[in-house]
């Protein structure tokens, strides 16, 4: 079986992939979208020309699945429409037996698919763990594990996202 990398924006704006010829690509639309400056286009252009980046749309039914898995982490804040189509098109690939990277830097991504079970790649370095949020009062101490709270029940200060617990990724 071959291994697919889905790459994000972040990554399509550097040079990984030329640093990783043999590795297929794929992403999605609104990813592509997101790619404004002309030398990554014409990377892009030059990837897809040679077979090696593949566009893909994902059906809905994935996307809901990515935010039901990116509101448990606590990412779900955090995470763009593009990110969460990238992942919901991992799990489409995932779910039909296809093994994906999820390559990306941000760390939100990272922990979301991991969190769903993807293998995870990040250019810049190795994560070493994956988190979950709470949400903490910066000045009562009060925390939160239901991340949709805004404001402290205590004390009504705007509340911080802060990792919960942290689990080493072997
Ligand atoms: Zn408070």
């Amino acid at each position: 079986m071959d291994q697919l990398f889905l790459v994000d924006a972040g990554v399509l704006l550097t040079n990984w992939t030329q640093k990783n010829p043999e590795y297929p690509l794929a992403t999605t639309s609104t990813i592509i979208d997101e790619i404004k400056n002309r030398p990554s286009i014409q990377r892009i252009e030059s990837l897809i020309s040679l077979d090696r980046l593949v566009i893909e749309d994902v059906d809905e039914i994935w996307i809901q699945e990515v935010r039901s898995a990116a509101t448990e982490t606590g990412d779900i804040a955090v995470l763009s429409s593009p990110d969460i189509d990238l992942l919901a098109l991992a799990v489409q690939k995932f779910r039909s037996n296809v093994e994906v990277t999820v390559v990306s830097t941000d760390m939100a991504v990272l922990n979301t698919a991991h969190f769903i079970g993807l293998e995870i790649l990040n250019p810049r370095g190795n994560m070493k763990h994956d988190i979950r949020w709470i949400l903490k009062c910066p000045a009562c101490g009060n925390s939160s594990a239901n991340i949709d709270v805004v404001e402290c029940i205590v004390c009504g200060t705007e509340m911080k996202r802060r990792p919960a617990s942290r689990r080493r990724i072997k």
